[in-house]
Order: structure tokens, then sequence, then C-alpha cells
């Protein structure tokens, strides 16, 4: 199968369905043992200081490992990457636009995936056939989840890892359904967790990823919610490709990833969130609406080009987590523990 990079979740069965390996350049990028490399391959190109890490990351490996076929989102994920297609093109690279469309309408996203489907070779109903043949990979990241926050058997890290790694399926969707049935098998046989602050972690993976969820881990807490990476896996696939990638929350309005997110909240027992905001993100602002929206604290964290939490952020969620455990302790029932009533200006 021939490789193709993408920049965020897209309709992985049409790749599949036409030959390819679909291959998360977002993923290659960070789990680089040295990802400052991608990065410096971008400046060194021109990108500015003030372009987000993961864009220059995605650049980045594209040159270094020399793929020739990208398939870009230009709406639903990120502005730059319309700036960053012209780029690959001018590079020599192949580059596929996908656009979700403005809302998620089942009618307007078969339209979009047809046109998807046209420019690879293939048909919608060949990718409905491989939606069928990926179903048990699917069914085992959901699963990961539920033993994630009701059997208490599964790290937030490794809970993230798996769900991020649902969008290419590690390139190989057969060997990621053998290994992760083979983690299921072990989590089931392992003590749970019985720590005593239940957090959510929303907006997009961050860069310190690992070291945050060790850290938070550390501390007796641990993300039982995994907003983005979790919708990766398709939670709700509903009956056609159209209809999964229309209840897909990420590409469309942030109230629509609400109303996925504020449930979870409530059926996760969580008691504080995390937001995850990447310097110079657009989606940033957007930490106005969830702070209005979640009734439970908010910690924002930013990261820029740091692959490791710095002693500014492991101080805030230290600080972040002792307010919780004291709210926690003087909570009378009925309270609510809204956002910035505890002055905690995260
Ligand atoms: S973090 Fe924001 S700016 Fe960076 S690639 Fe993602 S959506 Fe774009």
């Amino acid at each position: 199968m021939r490789p193709i990079g993408i920049t965020t979740t897209v309709p992985v069965e049409i790749l599949l369905a036409a030959g390819y390996k679909p291959v998360d350049l977002n993923n290659v990028f960070i789990s680089d043992p040295d990802p400052d490399r991608l990065v410096q391959i971008a400046e060194r190109a021109g990108f500015p200081q003030n372009c987000c890490t993961w864009i220059k990351g995605i650049y980045g490996v594209c040159l270094d490992q020399g793929f020739d076929t990208v398939i870009c989102v230009t709406t639903g994920d990120c502005s730059n990457t319309v700036m960053l297609m012209e780029v690959l093109k001018l590079k020599g690279l192949r580059v596929i636009p996908f656009a979700y469309p403005d809302v998620p309408d089942p009618h307007q996203v078969q339209s979009r995936l047809r046109a998807l489907a046209e420019s690879l070779g293939t048909s919608v109903e060949a990718a409905e056939e491989m939606r069928g043949e990926l179903g048990a990979c699917r069914a085992l990241t959901w699963q990961l989840d539920e033993l994630t926050w009701k059997d208490n058997l599964v790290s937030g890290w490794e809970n993230h890892l798996w769900l991020v790694s649902s969008s290419d399926f590690n390139g190989d969707y057969r060997e990621y359904e053998r290994l992760l049935g083979r983690f299921l098998g072990e989590c089931r046989s392992r003590q749970p967790y019985a720590e005593d602050i239940r957090l959510a972690y929303v907006g997009v993976p961050s860069v310190f990823a690992y070291d945050l969820y060790r850290y938070v881990e550390r501390q007796e807490a641990r993300i039982v919610f995994n907003e983005v990476q979790r919708q990766f896996s398709m939670p709700r696939p509903g009956d056609s490709l159209a209809e999964q990638y229309a209840h897909y929350t990420y590409p469309y309005s942030i109230f629509g990833r609400l109303d996925d997110i504020l449930p979870e909240l409530r059926r996760r027992q969580v008691h504080g969130v995390v937001h995850y905001v990447q310097s110079f993100c657009h989606r940033g602002i957007g930490d106005i609406i969830f702070r209005e929206a979640i009734d439970l604290p908010v910690l924002t964290l930013e990261g820029n080009a740091d692959y490791m939490l710095t002693p500014h952020l492991r101080t805030k969620i230290e600080a972040f987590l002792d307010m919780l455990r004291r709210s926690r302790r003087r909570r009378v029932p009925g309270d609510s523990m809204k956002g910035n009533s505890y002055g905690l200006s995260a």
C-alpha cells in the first residue's frame, strides 16, 4: 500500500479503499525522538516563529520522510493548513484538499466523501465496505474508553495514545486491532485505579502529552475523558459513512462539541477540566466558550514547542488539583463548582 499523509482525521475508510496506507503526520511528528529537528526544517524553509508547532512539524515530516501525497483538511480543522498546502505544492508534493462541510449535515458530508473518493480513484460504496471491516477495530477503542472511565483499569495516557492513534490506526488497522485486543486483555487483570480526582481533557492533543498525563497521575489524579482523541475513534458511527462523519464533532461548531462534552463530564463523574490550547492557534479563543458553558473548574494550559511540562505549568496543575481537593472537601451537595468561582485564574 502506498503511504499517504493526512494532516488530521479524515474519512480514512476512503483512503484504505483506494489502496493507500494513511499516515497521520501529527503522530509521526510528535513521536519522533527529536521533534525540534522537524520544526527546524520548517523554520529554515521560512515558516514564521509565530506559526503553530504542529503545522511546522507536519511540514518537517513531509520533507524529512519524503511523502509524495498528502491530504490537507482545508475546512473543519485549521486555517493554517491552506497555506501549508500551497507550500507543499511548491515543493512538488501532490496535495489533495478535503473540506468538511460547515454544518454536520449527512447529505453535505456525502458529497464531500464522493469528491474525495473520486480524486483517489475509488467510490463511497467501496469505502462503506471498508467501514464494515474497521468495525471490530473501532469497537475495541470504545471498550478501551469504557475500561478507562467506568472500570478504572486504563490510565489517561494509555487512553490518549490508543485513541489518538485511531486517526490512522498506526498505518495498519489489522495490527492495531491485534495489539489493542491483547492490551485490553492485560488491562482486565489489573487492579483498578483509585485516585480521588478525575479530570477531563478537552482541546487538541498537546505537545507535552506524555509528561502531562504522567504528571497528573503522579499527583493522584487521572484523566478519564479525552475529548478530541475519543472523537477520532468515531464513537457515534451511525448507519453510514456520511452519518459517521457528521456525528464526528471536531470539524464543526464548538457548540456541537459541547453537546458531546457536557453529558460525558457528568457520566464520567469528572471533577475538573483541563483545556489545552496550542500557542498561535485560533481554537484558543474557544476557551471563552468552554469557561462559560462548563459548570466545573477549568484549567487552561498553553503549549508551544515545549515537549515536557515547564516548572510553571507543573505548578499550575498542582494548584488546580489542590483547589479541586479543597473544594470537594467543603462542597455542600447541590453546590456548583463553576469555573473561576474559586479564584483560580488558570
Ligand atoms: S493546534 Fe491549532 S493552529 Fe495548530 S494545527 Fe491544530 S488547529 Fe491548526
